[in-house]
């Protein structure tokens, strides 16, 4: 419906609608008194019938047309919601799970390779504690930007699983991948966010994992050894990118 709204416009379309009504007014005008047998069938009936539908129809199809267009609309606001987190323009968690997963499943069947990212904002806490929970938000709007720069590949898939937590799914192998996940941590490091003239700095911790040679290997099981790849980043001191294999 949607689509055919935009492509002829309200206007069109209750033109269009009003000609169609008038055609099925005329052509039931004139069979009702014919089937039931009325004996005495005005000659003024077609263009009363016409002149009827024709004040109508409009006033009543483009009532309706603008409430389906509003519908339309909401509709579409409320997928982007669904879909998008509203503060880093990433993926929401879910969507993020079901493309990581159609990508997953495509990628093992093709006995392909392909990486997983795990990144999680080091210290975050304290960085509300300090500076407040708007410069926090700043902070993660700021990530959506530049993980977008570095992971741009067509088919990237980029999250924000929740709180100060992000996910990557590239279709890349591991060396490029590590090379990607590198530039995102020097970045990162390198941004200064300022408040009241002063400079903030940020660092993230990344786990990675490739997945290849492993065509009965589970989602679940890619995921959990990014977040093991992650879990060193974060014990080995932060600010760093650590691959399951390593
Ligand atoms: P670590 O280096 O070990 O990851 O420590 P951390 O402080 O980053 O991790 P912790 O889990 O202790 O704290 C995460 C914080 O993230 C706590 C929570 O208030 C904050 N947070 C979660 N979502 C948001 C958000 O949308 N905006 C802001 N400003 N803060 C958020
Ligand atoms: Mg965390
Ligand atoms: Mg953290």
């Amino acid at each position: 419906m949607r689509k055919v709204i935009r492509k002829l416009g309200r206007i069109k379309l209750v033109l269009i609608i009003t000609v169609i009504t008038i055609i099925l007014a005329e052509l039931l005008a004139f069979l009702i008194p014919y089937t039931l047998g009325f004996p005495y069938v005005s000659p003024d009936t077609p263009v009363i019938t016409a002149l009827v539908t024709l004040i109508v129809t409009p006033i009543a199809s483009w009532y309706l047309l603008g409430v389906l267009i509003s519908l339309d609309k909401l509709e579409h606001k409320m997928n982007l919601l669904a879909t998008y987190d509203s503060m880093t323009t990433l993926l929401n968690r879910q969507p993020f799970l079901e493309k990581s997963e159609l990508l997953h499943n495509k990628v093992t069947l093709q006995n392909s390779a392909y990486c997983l990212f795990f990144i999680d904002i080091d210290n975050f806490k304290k960085i509300n504690d300090t500076y407040g929970h708007a410069v926090g938000d700043k902070i993660l709007m700021k990530y959506g930007e530049i993980v977008k720069k570095i992971f741009k590949k067509e088919d990237d898939i980029l999250g924000r699983m929740g709180g100060e937590e992000f996910g990557i799914v590239s279709h890349v192998r591991i060396d490029k991948g590590r090379e990607l996940a590198e530039t995102l941590c020097k970045e990162i490091a390198n941004f200064k966010l300022y408040y009241h003239n002063e400079p903030i700095q940020f660092t993230v911790s990344i786990g990675g994992y490739e997945n290849k040679d492993k065509p009965n290997i589970s989602l679940k099981n890619v995921f959990r050894n990014a977040d093991e790849a992650l879990y060193r980043s974060k014990s080995q001191g932060k600010n760093r990118v650590t691959f399951f294999s390593d």
